[in-house]
């Protein structure tokens, strides 16, 4: 069988190689298998047929019609020509419309010959017309097997002009069907098809495209999407299981004397369960003699920097160094500060290394890794430099992965025989589903708890229209000491319009919050680093109120004191971008707010981006309808888009599906992880035939 649907496409009849061309370069169908998992994204009742009184002009579903042709012309326009046909029926009469191929259809049309046009409708000028219509004789219409529901096949604009409509595509399959006498292989255990009540593959392969029924239809798409989910667990669980077994880690077994003394007399609050589970799945892993690879989420402010802190601190009682890679000066800094603080008391030897560390304090870095003296080094992709060499690194973490590519992480340990373990912190929530389908080979640690105490921030979305009141509320709360953030955006594309809305900005900030009762800083992205830094530190330092910026702001700068981020222009923020900046304040003790300014025309999107932030605080959520509005290729950035070129399932609207598969998939590996058992014989095959086709998987580094 397997050879069969290995057959090339246009081998098919009435493909043939001009039209199998088409289909490959179109629609990426190159065989017969390719065909066979062709879905239709929606369906149609074609049991229905209209009248022409009966069409409205918001009619937005095709509809199918029985009359003819009474009168055809061909109708100059502008650019190029329409051919209008004048169709009948005995309630009335609409125009059919073509833009191309008019040669062709003049000689197909039969005036006063019945049949059956199917399509959208466009109505102008009291007219309803049907542009490329589908047409059948009533004839051939009657004669051919109808379903219900009348599946629809994704299509492209060339494919259309070049005569392979839905019907031939539909025609197609028949004939896929035909020939391989719809006898398709199993590829599910029995066990797992009567646990889930799944329809057989065959039966399911053939409803979802020719349904019988509603019902079948749902059972066949329920199966197939639970099919092609639980096969891309299955590799992605097998690809970690073999890293697990393949990628030695130093087995840190020593839970000692810095992590216990920390633990026990210097931790600065109680940790939340959130924490304290996290770093219990921590220090499981990195107890293993395998490498640890896991992705910590949580959201801004949820505490992760001490749990990094803890972990390093296990890696120093097993004798390792570690590291703690951010993104930013700024916040390379921030964190070397907060981490002296804290493990002051344990008397270890932290150091900090960015672009800007001098010459001779470099060395004195260089040396103190190389002999070992020094415990944790904090940086930037200073940190990569041939330069750096550790004695023995034993766990690198990285803050904010989304600015580290993957290259660059593995940099860092190339330069050992064993890995360090990796703990990447990320403040993007990835909601689950779409982490569970990315990162299926990473292990996942999330922080779901806020520090007790904190007040939820208030947000409001405002137009230009009431900045005197925005700007009379942040003078309050100036009055009451506070601090305050306004942002504006920073876009690659029109970096100099945002530099300029910035400057103007700053200097109208600075005229309605004038000295000496007020003071403004500015940080930008074309300021020196050690310029940033400096009014960074005014600003942390509470010597300046109003802190105006870029986006350079984005992430993890901590100032408790700060309780308002206004966010200018935040129609050009994406639903992500507004919660971490969002996420700069309520970081102390005060109700906290933020405020989104916008101009008064909005998109739809715009609006649900805004209304999400104005209804809720939870990152996930958030990150859901980010997922919803943008898609899962736009939310992961350029180099991930498109890569999870799923035929059926929908990361959104399948999660639940995707959780049960990879519970299973998990289980199934669990028993049997090379899949050797007789009953997993079918399994086993459609696994290794997968693997092979490796585009689906080739992203995960
Ligand atoms: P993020 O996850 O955004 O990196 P941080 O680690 O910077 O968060 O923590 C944010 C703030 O919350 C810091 O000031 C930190 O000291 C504080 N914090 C962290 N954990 C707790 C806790 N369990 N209880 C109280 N405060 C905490
Ligand atoms: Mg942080």
């Amino acid at each position: 069988m397997s050879n069969l649907l290995d057959t090339s496409i246009e081998f098919l009849k009435g493909v043939g190689p001009a039209r199998g061309d088409l289909l490959r370069r179109e629609l990426g169908i190159g065989t017969y298998r390719d065909l066979l998992h062709f879905f239709p994204n929606r369906y149609i009742d074609r049991t229905k047929y209209y009248k022409v009184n009966e069409l409205r002009p918001n009619h937005s579903a095709e509809v199918q019609i029985v009359g003819k042709v009474v009168n055809i012309k061909t109708v100059e326009q502008q650019r190029g020509k329409r051919l209008v046909a004048t169709f009948i029926d005995d309630t009335g009469q609409m125009e059919l419309v073509w833009f191309q191929g008019h040669k062709w259809i003049k000689e197909s049309l039969k005036p006063n010959m019945p049949m059956v046009i199917f399509g959208k409708v466009n109505w102008f000028n009291g007219v309803f017309s049907m542009p490329h219509p589908e047409m059948e004789a009533l004839e051939e219409h009657k004669q051919n097997l109808r379903t219900a529901m009348q599946p629809v096949y994704p299509s492209t604009e060339t494919l259309g002009n070049r005569g392979v409509s839905n019907r031939v595509v539909s025609k197609m399959m028949q004939q896929l069907f035909v020939e391989t006498q719809a006898n398709f292989a199993e590829t599910l255990p029995p066990y797992l098809i009567d646990e889930l009540k799944l329809i057989p593959k065959n039966a399911a392969l053939f409803n979802v495209h020719f349904p019988k029924s509603q019902e079948l239809l749902a059972k066949a798409r329920f199966r197939l999407k639970f099919e092609e989910l639980f096969f891309i667990q299955l590799q992605l669980i097998t690809k970690n299981l073999i890293r697990k077994h393949k990628i030695k880690g130093n087995a840190f077994t020593t839970v000692g004397k810095h992590f216990n003394d920390f633990f026990q007399h210097h931790l600065p609050f109680g940790l939340t369960d959130a924490q304290k589970r996290v770093v219990k799945e921590i220090r499981h892993d990195i107890g293993q003699a395998a490498q640890m690879n896991r992705l910590l989420q949580g959201d801004v402010g949820s505490g992760k920097t001490i749990v990094a802190l803890m972990s390093m601190l296990i890696a120093l009682d097993n004798g390792f160094q570690s590291c703690l890679m951010a993104p930013t000066e700024i916040l390379a800094t921030q964190h070397f500060n907060g981490l002296t603080e804290l493990a002051k008391p344990l008397g270890i030897n932290i150091k900090l290394l960015t672009g800007s560390t001098k010459t001779p304090d470099r060395k004195i870095i260089h040396e103190a890794l190389e002999d070992g003296s020094l415990d944790i080094l904090i940086g930037t992709h200073a940190l990569l430099e041939d330069k750096v060499q550790f004695k023995n690194l034993g766990l690198a973490v990285i803050d904010e992965q989304h600015r580290f590519g993957v290259e660059q992480r593995s940099k860092l340990w190339k330069k050992n025989d064993i890995p360090p373990h990796v703990l990447v912190m990320t403040a993007t929530p990835i909601p689950r589903t779409l982490a569970m389908s990315l990162y299926g080979d990473l292990d996942i640690s999330v922080i779901d708890e806020l520090p007790p105490g904190r007040k939820p921030i208030q947000t409001v979305h405002r137009t230009d229209g009431s900045r005197l009141k925005v700007w009379k509320f942040l003078k309050d709360e100036i009055a009451k000491g506070r601090q305050v953030y306004i942002v504006y955006p920073l876009i690659q594309e029109s970096e100099k319009m945002d530099y300029k809305d910035l400057i103007d900005g700053y200097e109208s900030i600075s005229r309605d919050f004038p000295l000496p009762q007020y003071s403004v800083s500015i940080v930008h992205g074309k300021m020196k680093p050690a310029e940033k830094e400096a009014e960074m530190k005014r600003f942390a330092e509470g010597k300046t109120n109003i802190m105006v910026a870029t986006t350079v702001i984005e992430v993890g700068v901590n100032v408790p004191n700060a309780s308002v981020m206004v966010i200018e222009s935040a129609e050009r923020f994406g639903l992500s971008q507004l919660h971490q900046l969002r996420g700069r304040v309520g970081r102390g003790a005060e109700q906290s707010y933020c405020i989104l300014m916008t101009g008064h025309k909005l998109s739809n999107d715009t609006r649900t981006r805004l209304d999400t932030m104005v209804r809720t605080n939870d990152g996930f959520e958030i990150a859901e309808v980010d997922l919803k509005l943008r898609g899962p290729g736009d939310l992961m950035g350029t180099q991930q888009s498109g890569v999870l070129n799923l035929q059926i399932a929908d990361l959104v609207q399948d999660r639940e599906i995707l959780q049960v598969a990879r519970n299973i998939a998990t289980k199934i590996l669990k028993e049997d992880p090379t899949m050797e058992r007789a009953d997993h014989a079918a399994m086993r095959h459609t696994f290794i035939e997968l693997s092979r086709k490796k585009n689906i998987w080739n992203y995960i580094s």
